[in-house]
C-alpha cells in the first residue's frame, strides 16, 4: 500500500478495512447505529478511484436525501480531490429522474416530463374519484392515493393488478378504472408521480435490454446506503443495474458480454422505518440468498455516542423479537446521564427544552449541534412558539415546507405550464389566478374546445374567440397565452441555442409580473399576501442561486431540483440554528445534543401504529433510530396533558421509557413528581387503558407471578426495569464499590459502583453466576458477606 491509500485507511477499525478494500462481486455491512457504514461507503468511493480501479463515472452511489448525497460527494472530493467529478451519487429518485429524462422518448413521454408530488396526484385524483362517482362505494382521493403508490412500490400496474382482483366486486372494480385512469391522464400530461420515477424505471429497463445495458456498462459498482429501507421497486431496479451484460441485446448496440457491476449494501435492520411506505426488511436479510458468494462484514464499534446513550438504545431495541442482537459498544466512556423531564403540558415541556438549550449554549455546543425530534408534524408548534418567545433560533426540517406553499406551487405551475405544456393540471391552475373571472363554465368551453380539436389544453388558450366566450374573457385568456409565450422565448429559444444562465429568472420574472400575479398580491390589503410576496422573492432567489451552481442549467433542470427537494436538504451546517424535524427525518444525521420530545403512549408508539400488522416494532425502531442520533447528550421529555385539535387528553409515559434502566436516566422532573404535584394524578392514574392499568403503565413492572411484596415506595416507581421481585427493608445498608454480597436468588456478586441518594441508592452488581443486575438497596434482599 502507498502512503496515500494508508492515509486513506488510517482511522478505519480492522472490520471496516475489510468492508473498504474487498474486491468482489457483492458486499453487504450490516451494523447498528453510528458504527460507521455511511463512512466505510465513501472510504470505499474514494479507494476505488484513487487505485485507478474505476472511473468516477463507473460510479453509482445511493443515499436516502440529497442532503446525504451531498455531503457523501464533498467527503470523497475532500479526499480523492476533483478527480471524483462525474459520479453519481443521488438519491433513488434522482438517479431515475436523470435516467428517464434521457430515455424519456423511447417510451411515450418527453424530456421536459413533470414530476408530481403527492399534492399534484391527490389532486388529480380528486378529479378522477368524482368524474367515475367512486365516493359512493367508499372510495376517497386519498385512500385511492395510498393503494396505487403501495401498488407501484410492489411494481404492480393497474392490469396486473385486475389480475388478481376480486373484479366482481364494484369497489375493486372502480379501483382498477380510477388506477387505470390515473395512469393514462399522467401520461397525457406527460408526468410521473413520485412512484412511478422508480417503476417506470424498472418497466424502462426490463423493456429494452440494450437501453439497460447502457447503463450496466457504465455502473461497474453500485453502492446504497441505508438499504434496510429499500422497498420492492427499489430492489428491482438494483437488480436490473446489476445484471451481467447479455453482449448483443439488440437495439443495434453491441457489447461485449461482462459480469454484473459490483454491488455494496450497508444497512441496520433495527432502523428500518419506512415499511408503510413498502420498505421492506428482506431485501437486507435475504441478501446472501440473492446474491450468492456475497461478503458480509459486521460492525460493531460505535463511533458516535457515549455508552449511557448506547445502552439507553441497546435496551429498548432488545425488546423487538425476530431480531439477531448486535453487540454495539463504544470506547467513549458512559458519559452524561440521559436527562428526563416530564411538564404539566406541552408548552412546560417546550419551555424545559428552551431552557436547556440555553443552558448547552452557555456551556459551548453550538445551537447547530443541537436538535429537538417529535414523532408528528404537529408538536412542532408548542415548540416553536416556546421558542419565538424565548428568542432560541431554530429551522424547520420537513414539514410546512416552502415548495408547499400555495403561491408558490402557483409561480412553479407558470414555469412547468412553459417547460411542460402538456401537463393541463399546471395550466388549469394558473388559468384563474390572479383573478381573471375565468370560472369552472369557461374552464370547461375550453376543455371541450380543446378536446373537439384534438389540441391541448394549452394550445387552446390562443382560440378563445372560436369558443363563443364574451369579449372580457376572451381578453382574458388571450392574455395568459400571451404571457406564456413570452416566457416561453425567454426559457426555451427557438434556434436550439442554449438559453442564458439568466433565463429561468428572467422567465419567472416575466410570469409573475406580466401575468399580474405580484401586482394582485402587493395590492391585497390582506397581512398575509405580504408574506407571500417575500416567498415569491425568495422563489426568484433561488433562482438566482441556481444559476450561479448551474451555469447550464435549464428550465427542467430547475424543476427537477425542486421537484426532488427532500425534507433535509435545508439542514445547513452554517446556519447556527437548532434543528427540529421528525423522527424519520432524522435518520442518518447526529447531533451532539438531542431533545426527544413527546415521549408519550400514542405519539410514540403512535395510535395508529396499534392496529398495523408490526406496527409497535417499527415504532419502538423509530424511537432507536431517535436515540441514537445523540453523540454526547440525550434528553427524553414528555407532558401530562397535551392539548390537541382542540382537546386536552391526558399523556401516559411511553411504554419505551419502561424498558430504559431507570439509572440511565436522571429525573429532572419525573411523572410520579407530576403526579403528587401537579393534582393530575387521580386523572393520569384513573385513565384506564389496554394492557395494564397506568400504574402499571408507569409503575413498577408488574410482579411474576408468586412474587414477593409491592413496596409502596414513590422511589421505585422512578425506576422501573428495577429488579424487584424480592422486597426487604435494608435500612441504610452501606455498600461501595467492591463490597462483596449476597442476594437471596442471585447468589453472590461483587458491586461494581453505587450510584443515586438515600431511598434511591443503586447498587450495580456483577453477580458470579447471574450476571450484571442493578438493586435498588433500600429494598432488595440482599446482605454483605
Ligand atoms: P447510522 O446507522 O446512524 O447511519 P452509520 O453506521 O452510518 O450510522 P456513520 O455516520 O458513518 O455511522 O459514523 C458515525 C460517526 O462515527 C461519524 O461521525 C463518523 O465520522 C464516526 N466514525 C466512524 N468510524 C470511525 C472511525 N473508525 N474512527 C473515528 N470515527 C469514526
Ligand atoms: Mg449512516
Amino acid at each position: 500500500p502507498t502512503a496515500a491509500d494508508d492515509d486513506l485507511l488510517r482511522g478505519l477499525n480492522p472490520p471496516q478495512r475489510e468492508a473498504v478494500e474487498y474486491r468482489g462481486p457483492a458486499l453487504l455491512i450490516v451494523a447498528g447505529a453510528g458504527s460507521g457504514k455511511t463512512r466505510v461507503l465513501t472510504h470505499r468511493i474514494a479507494s476505488l478511484l484513487r487505485s485507478r480501479e474505476a472511473w468516477p463515472s463507473q460510479i453509482l452511489a445511493i443515499t436516502f436525501t440529497n442532503k446525504a448525497a451531498g455531503e457523501m460527494r464533498e467527503r470523497v472530493e475532500q479526499i480523492v480531490g476533483d478527480s471524483a467529478r462525474g459520479m453519481w451519487i443521488s438519491t433513488f429518485h434522482s438517479a431515475c429522474v436523470r435516467i428517464l429524462r434521457r430515455e424519456a422518448e423511447q417510451f411515450g413521454f418527453t424530456k421536459a416530463f413533470t414530476i408530481y408530488d403527492s399534492g399534484d396526484s391527490r389532486a388529480l385524483l380528486k378529479r378522477l374519484v368524482r368524474d367515475r362517482e367512486a365516493d359512493s362505494l367508499g372510495l376517497t382521493p386519498a385512500g385511492v392515493q395510498s393503494r396505487i403508490s403501495k401498488l407501484k412500490n410492489e411494481l404492480a400496474d393497474a392490469e396486473s393488478y385486475a389480475r388478481d382482483a376480486n373484479m366482481s366486486d364494484p369497489a375493486e372494480r372502480k379501483f382498477v378504472e380510477i388506477f387505470g385512469d390515473y395512469q393514462r391522464e399522467l401520461q397525457k400530461a406527460n408526468a410521473f408521480d413520485f412512484d412511478d420515477l422508480i417503476a417506470q424505471t424498472v418497466f424502462l429497463f426490463r423493456a429494452f435490454p440494450h437501453v439497460a445495458d447502457v447503463y450496466r456498462k457504465r455502473f461497474r459498482h453500485v453502492l446504497v446506503d441505508e438499504y434496510q429501507d429499500t422497498n420492492h421497486a427499489q430492489y428491482q431496479l438494483i437488480r436490473e443495474l446489476t445484471r451481467p451484460i447479455q453482449g448483443d441485446a439488440g437495439g443495434g448496440m453491441v457489447f461485449e458480454d461482462a459480469p454484473g457491476a459490483s454491488l455494496t449494501v450497508v444497512g441496520d435492520s433495527d432502523q428500518s422505518i419506512y415499511a408503510f411506505r413498502g420498505a421492506d426488511i428482506r431485501n437486507i436479510t435475504e441478501f446472501e440468498r440473492d446474491f450468492p458468494g456475497a461478503r458480509v462484514v459486521l460492525l460493531e464499534q460505535n463511533y458516535r455516542s457515549s455508552q449511557n446513550i448506547l445502552d439507553a438504545a441497546n435496551s429498548v431495541i432488545r425488546n423487538n423479537f425476530d431480531r439477531k442482537d448486535k453487540k454495539l459498544w463504544s470506547d467513549q466512556g458512559p458519559g452524561e446521564q440521559i436527562v428526563g423531564f416530564t411538564g404539566y403540558s406541552q408548552h412546560d415541556e417546550a419551555q424545559f427544552v428552551a431552557d436547556e438549550i440555553e443552558t448547552l449554549r452557555r456551556s459551548g455546543v453550538d445551537y447547530q449541534q443541537m436538535a429537538v425530534f417529535y414523532r408528528t408534524n404537529s408538536q412542532s408548534r408548542a415548540l416553536e412558539e416556546i421558542f419565538i418567545r424565548a428568542a432560541v433560533p431554530y429551522k424547520i426540517m420537513g414539514g410546512t415546507k416552502f415548495y408547499d406553499r400555495a403561491e408558490i406551487k402557483d409561480a412553479l405551475a407558470y414555469l412547468v405550464a412553459v417547460a411542460n405544456p402538456a401537463d393541463e393540471m399546471a395550466v388549469r391552475r394558473i388559468l384563474n389566478r390572479p383573478k381573471r373571472g375565468i370560472g369552472d363554465v369557461t374552464e370547461t368551453a375550453i376543455a371541450r374546445f380543446a378536446a373537439d380539436n384534438g389540441m391541448s389544453f394549452r394550445d387552446a388558450l390562443a382560440h378563445p374567440a372560436e369558443m363563443g366566450l364574451g369579449p372580457k374573457l376572451q381578453k382574458s385568456i388571450l392574455h395568459l397565452d400571451a404571457v406564456l409565450r413570452e416566457a416561453t422565448a425567454v426559457l426555451l429559444p427557438a434556434s436550439g441555442e442554449p438559453a442564458p444562465p439568466t433565463a429561468v429568472t428572467e422567465g419567472l420574472q416575466v410570469l409573475l409580473n406580466k401575468s399580474g400575479y405580484a401586482d394582485a398580491l402587493r395590492m391585497s390589503r390582506d397581512p398575509q399576501d405580504e408574506a407571500r410576496v417575500e416567498n415569491l422573492d425568495e422563489l426568484v432567489a433561488v433562482t438566482r442561486e441556481f444559476a450561479r451552481n448551474n451555469p447550464e442549467g435549464t428550465i427542467v433542470d430547475f424543476l427537477t431540483e425542486v421537484a426532488l427537494v427532500a425534507d433535509t436538504d435545508d439542514l445547513d451546517d452554517e446556519s447556527g440554528a437548532v434543528s427540529l424535524m421528525t423522527l424519520h427525518t432524522a435518520k442518518g444525521l447526529e447531533f451532539d445534543a438531542v431533545f426527544l420530545t413527546g415521549v408519550e403512549e400514542d405519539l410514540i408508539p403512535h395510535r395508529i401504529s396499534a392496529n398495523e400488522p408490526g406496527g409497535p416494532q417499527e415504532e419502538r425502531r423509530l424511537f432507536y433510530v431517535g436515540i441514537t442520533r445523540a453523540r454526547k447528550r440525550l434528553y427524553l421529555s414528555l407532558a401530562m396533558t397535551r392539548a390537541q385539535f382542540g382537546e386536552v387528553t391526558v399523556a401516559m409515559p411511553s411504554r419505551f421509557l419502561q424498558e430504559i434502566p431507570s439509572l440511565l436516566i436522571d429525573w429532572k422532573q419525573s411523572p410520579g413528581d407530576v403526579n403528587s404535584r401537579g393534582g393530575l394524578q387521580s386523572r393520569a392514574l384513573n385513565a384506564r387503558r389496554p394492557g395494564g392499568s397506568a400504574g402499571d403503565r408507569w409503575g413498577v413492572k408488574p410482579l411474576p407471578a408468586g412474587g414477593g411484596l409491592k413496596p409502596k415506595s414513590t422511589a421505585m416507581e422512578k425506576f422501573p426495569g428495577l429488579v424487584t421481585n424480592k422486597v426487604r427493608d435494608n435500612g441504610d445498608l452501606e455498600l461501595a464499590a467492591g463490597d462483596r454480597i449476597r442476594h437471596d436468588d442471585f447468589g453472590e456478586g461483587t458491586v461494581d459502583a453505587v450510584t443515586g441518594e438515600g431511598a434511591k441508592r443503586i447498587a450495580h452488581v456483577r453477580f458470579d453466576s447471574a450476571g450484571a443486575k442493578k438493586l435498588l438497596i433500600k429494598v432488595a434482599p440482599i446482605a454483605k458477606v
